[in-house]
């Protein structure tokens, strides 16, 4: 159906297809196969209305996106002082998957990097969980969030974990000091079938929505987390979704927002809607350059930094 948003979407779609910078991520094997030329853009508002443009069907794996989700679902599940004593909130200004700690706590620094995700996945559910149960409390959350039954790649799961080494150490890190308990290969291995849940745009731009909306669904209108949570959630993205992007990020799109290697980036501008973008060539700090741009447009067309928007 056409609308004045789809026309403007798809005006900012052609006019960005022609970028080919950067490159798809090749240290996991499967993403190296992925067609680099798929581009969609998908907006949900906090009232339900969904526009999207392009390959907005596609299926691609959230990766570190799940991140911001897994943290909403670990605070849901252990409450914040739990999470609080495990990971820290302050942007490392560090690389997604460096091997660091905060000196003095020697927690992560914040749930946006590996090191925080790996412990905050093991946080879902409670003590008693395995594998299986925090990977289907992942799952399951996540589908609420998107309206539909999400499912993981087993394929992509395994492709990953035979290249693992790095998350591994990071595991092994966090054991060595306290912060997790679990066998490093299991809390990795459900860390990654995390990431290896099956997501479109559309379905980003509607999870977006709602922590957009205060935690609730913008199409059903369940709640689906409290308020607070969703606050923390959008305020952790706003400082440290973007890695070492975060700042310039910050600045030139103003936008809370989360980038996965797979080429997804889903942003939440609070009580507007739920963004995101699939294009999968990636810029040096692993976020989508496509998805870069086209955010860099929406804030600037629409006035969208939340500094400015009213
Ligand atoms: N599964 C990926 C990893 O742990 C996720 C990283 C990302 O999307 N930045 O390396």
């Amino acid at each position: 159906m056409q609308s004045p948003v789809r026309d403007y979407l798809t005006e900012v779609l052609d006019s960005l297809d022609a970028e080919r910078g950067g490159a798809v991520a090749d240290y996991i094997p499967d993403l190296a196969e992925a067609n680099p030329d798929l581009f969609a853009i998908a907006v949900t508002t906090v009232d339900g209305r969904t526009y999207c443009v392009g390959d907005d069907e596609v299926e691609f794996s959230i990766q570190s996106i799940s991140k911001p989700l897994a943290y909403a679902a670990a605070l849901a599940d252990r409450g914040f002082d739990t999470v609080l004593e495990k990971v820290g909130v302050e942007p490392s200004g560090e690389a997604f998957n460096e091997l660091s700690l905060e000196s003095g706590t020697c927690r992560p620094r914040n749930p946006m990097i590996n090191a925080g995700a790996i412990t905050t996945h093991g946080l879902l559910v409670d003590d008693d969980a395995d594998v299986e149960s925090r990977v289907e409390r992942a799952r399951s959350f996540f589908s609420t969030l998107a309206g539909r039954e999400l499912t993981v790649d087993q394929a992509l799961h395994k492709s990953e974990m035979d290249s693992a080494d790095r998350n591994l150490a990071i595991a092994h890190m966090l054991r060595n000091y306290g912060i997790v308990d679990d066998a490093p290969h299991d809390i990795v291995d459900g860390y990654i079938q995390q990431c290896s849940i099956m997501v479109t745009a559309k379905d980003l731009a509607v999870i977006g929505a709602c922590f957009a909306n205060g935690g609730v669904h913008p199409v059903t209108g369940e709640r689906v987390m409290s308020r607070r949570i969703a606050r923390q959630v959008m305020s952790v993205m706003a400082g440290c979704g973007m890695y070492d992007g975060a700042g310039e990020w910050l600045t030139t799109v103003g936008i809370p927002a989360k980038s996965g290697v797979a080429g997804g980036l889903l942003g939440t501008l609070p009580g507007q809607c739920g963004i995101a973008v699939f294009s999968p060539r990636l810029d040096e700090h692993g976020n989508s350059t496509r998805g870069v741009l086209t955010f860099r447009r929406l804030s600037t067309d629409m006035n969208m930094h939340m500094v400015d928007a009213e």
